[in-house]
């Protein structure tokens, strides 16, 4: 058995789905703080908990024989961890410790979780490798890079055995439509830009149009949710044959501008899509792009839909059949 944790979002979700495709049983656990029960695939069992009541969390493991864990249930907005850090000390480190301690007392001895590019904070080289730097500019990627450490050192007391996976900006959906990226609150670029085709958003604002780079906006390395979580089951894979914990980029390899994402929209979409200028949003790097090499050597993986315009199409796709979510 497969638990996925955070298997309501948007992540998860996937993650659940293609778990299920390739024929194991999953039991998903969630708050549904931010997911959606409906993202979840009816094939998975489902538990409405808190990661941080141990109690109920315990409850869980004993129901259930838990052979590896997917770990995605986290806070995950830089800005608002920089507006209520603690809420992200509290969620994503606090929650890592009860869930570790819950392992340990349950011999459970595999984890797959997700980390972020926000650990190596504003990257003096790019593309940017596992060995780079780890110095976060905000408090989510710092929470990130705390349960990396936390999972380190209960490898080396425990024998509990992680991967983690950093990632760059994922983005897309399930070829089918029925899930994908649908937040309360929406920061992300893509699902934003959409808006505007939709009818929802008068105009997508461009936070800063003034960096260092071929036409003065950010540019990120857009990941196919559908690679992302390939990545996940050849990490499961690579604790299943008994390889040592280990830590990988999970990116393209390649970048995009901010104004190269509308461009691609527009054509996707067929409509146009206005923009505004805003200022530069605090804490954005100016060109964050992964070196894809490591997960690509050890883990055998190969991204296959790393064209942003096969990306966009997928999130547009899902974005026209859930127009309101779910
Ligand atoms: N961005 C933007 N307008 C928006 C949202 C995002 O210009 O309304 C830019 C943002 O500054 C960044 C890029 O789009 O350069 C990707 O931002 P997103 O929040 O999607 O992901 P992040 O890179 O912060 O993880």
């Amino acid at each position: 058995m497969i638990l996925v944790l955070g298997g309501a979002g948007y992540i998860g979700s996937h993650a659940v789905k293609i778990l299920i495709e390739s024929g194991e049983s999953v039991v998903v656990v969630d708050n549904l703080e931010t997911g959606h029960l409906a993202s979840v695939n009816k094939k998975a069992i489902f538990y409405q908990v808190d990661i941080r009541d141990e109690e109920a969390l315990t409850a869980v493991f004993e129901a259930h024989d838990i052979e590896a864990i997917l770990h995605f249930s986290a806070n995950s907005l830089v800005g608002e961890s920089c507006e209520n850090p603690l809420k992200y000390f509290e969620n994503n480190v606090y929650g890592a410790n009860v869930l570790l301690k819950v392992m340990r007392d349950h011999d459970v001895k595999k984890i797959i979780f997700s980390s972020t590019a926000a650990v190596y904070g504003e990257p003096k080289i790019v593309p940017i490798t596992e060995e780079s730097e780890t110095l976060p500019t905000n408090p989510y990627g710092e929470s990130k890079l705390m349960m990396e450490k936390m999972f380190k050192w209960s490898d080396a007391a425990h024998g509990i055995k992680f991967v983690s996976l950093r990632y760059f900006n994922v983005a897309g959906a399930d070829k089918s439509g029925d899930i994908g990226e649908a937040h309360t609150v929406e920061t992300h670029l893509i699902p934003l830009v959409l808006q505007v085709p939709l009818g929802k958003r008068e105009a997508i604002s461009i936070y800063g149009d003034d960096y260092p780079t071929k036409d003065g906006t950010c540019i990120r390395d857009y990941i196919h949710v559908i690679d992302l979580i390939h990545a996940h089951l050849l990490a499961l894979n690579y604790l299943r044959a008994g390889n040592e914990s280990n830590i990988f980029n999970l990116g393209s390899g390649s970048g995009f501008s901010v104004k190269e994402v509308i461009e691609v929209a527009e054509e996707v979409t067929g409509k146009p899509i206005k923009t505004l200028i805003a200022p530069r949003r605090s804490g954005d790097p100016s060109v964050l792009i992964a070196s894809p090499e490591k997960a690509k050597a050890i883990l055998k993986w190969e991204p296959k839909h790393t064209n942003v315009r096969e990306i966009i199409e997928d999130a547009w796709r899902f974005h026209i059949n859930k127009p309101n979510g779910y």
